[in-house]
């Protein structure tokens, strides 16, 4: 057992069952062992690879995408330019590369970053020293400054905990980690059904509540209709309510037990974008989207850039700009680490005059 599965077992003894939030939270953040701490989660030697580190074109195209919104906003300055859970600070490195064709952005921002990982910070700072931009860090959205904010999240509220709920003949019961007859942990249901929870259901049946990420939304929707702004928020997940587990564990770019090893592979579960834009809406917010990642790159001019990157490249360069693409805006094949054009979906909450944005110009009925 590692030291977290240990503190963990402790905690079960002592105090019963935890819901899956708050094992997620541990395995995700604890200050000495979560994953987002302790690992460094990305890149070929990590455990996934997200689209900025797949290729530099989907942090530019971001980043011409946020410089085209401020001057919709009317230019304010100073602009909080913020990224929640930036990784290796690639997305925010090219986002910012890419915004030298307008300088005027470039001089209108404060770059907050929100990150929990030490680790992590560390790359950011690399990435971005040589930039000319002010950063500061923060361990939570609580602690930006106030003011106009463009906030950009990839892959971020993916891996905000979740809880389970799961059918049985007298309701539904939240799933709960406990420990087996051999003292390892494991999935079991709490002994009473949840009273506020009246939907039907088939024995069986399994549906997930992002309460955290819900609360954020709605914390950050509030935020932007009274300081000004817009939150772009990319991620796989559903856009139409549905029932069913999503959570997963991914280590070493492969699938794994979410209770095996708690802190050594990265815990996520998809995005119920349905549920985060009734909390942005009820917030006061427009919801723009959900539109398919690869359609909304697409229309954000992918495919000129690939073809404007082809002028310079070589032929192996050539085949990594194909195999981007296909990557970035190709369909959805069933792997970790396939192609996301599909499954990830790009959604952009505002404040209520934003009501026209590129990218989302013909967007399916919104959820
Ligand atoms: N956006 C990046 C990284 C995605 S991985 C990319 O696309 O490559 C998730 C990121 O969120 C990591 O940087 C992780 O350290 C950070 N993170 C996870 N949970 C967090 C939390 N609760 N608060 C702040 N940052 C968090």
């Amino acid at each position: 057992m590692n030291p977290l599965e240990i503190l963990i077992h402790e905690m079960i003894t002592e105090n019963g069952p935890l819901s899956l939030e708050t094992y997620m939270a541990l395995a995700l953040t604890h200050p000495v062992h979560g994953y987002y701490v302790s690992k460094m989660p990305l890149g070929r030697s990590g455990d996934f690879i997200t689209a900025p580190e797949i290729s530099q074109m989907f942090g530019e195209l971001i980043g011409l995408w946020c410089a085209a919104v401020w001057r919709s906003m009317g230019k304010p300055q100073p602009l909080l330019f913020v990224e929640l859970g930036p990784g290796r600070g690639t997305l925010m490195a090219d986002a910012l590369r890419a915004a030298r064709v307008a300088p005027d952005f470039l001089s209108a921002i404060d770059i907050h970053l929100v990150e929990t990982s030490e680790i992590l910070q560390q790359c950011q700072r690399m990435a971005l020293k040589d930039l000319g931009q002010s950063v500061s860090w923060h361990a939570s959205t609580e602690e930006m400054p106030d003011g106009p904010a463009i906030i950009v999240a990839n892959e971020f509220f993916d891996c905000l905990p979740i809880r389970q709920f799961a059918r049985s003949t007298t309701g539904w019961h939240e799933r709960l980690i406990g420990l087996n007859g051999e003292g390892r942990l494991c999935f079991g249901l709490a002994p009473g059904p949840e009273p506020r929870l009246t939907a039907p259901g088939e024995p069986g049946q399994v549906f997930e509540a992002g309460v955290v990420a819900a609360q954020l939304m709605s914390r950050l929707a509030e935020r932007i209709c009274l300081q000004g702004g817009a939150l772009l928020l990319v991620d796989y997940g559903y856009d139409v309510p549905q029932r069913g587990a999503t959570l997963q564990a991914v280590r070493s770019h492969r699938f794994a037990d979410p209770l095996g090893d708690p802190g050594e592979a990265d815990l996520t579960a998809h995005v119920d974008f349905c549920a985060l834009a009734r909390a942005a809406r009820a917030a006061g917010a427009i919801v723009h989207g959900p539109v398919p990642q690869g359609e909304w790159l697409t229309r954000l001019g992918l495919y000129e850039r690939a073809a404007k990157l082809r002028e310079k490249a070589s032929g192996s360069q050539n085949a990594a700009i194909d195999s981007a693409l296909q990557r970035l805006a190709g369909e959805w094949r069933g792997s970790p680490t396939d192609a996301m054009g599909r499954l990830f979906k790009v959604v952009a909450v505002t404040e209520p005059r934003l009501s026209a944005l590129s990218g989302f110009e013909t967007a399916a009925v919104p959820c």
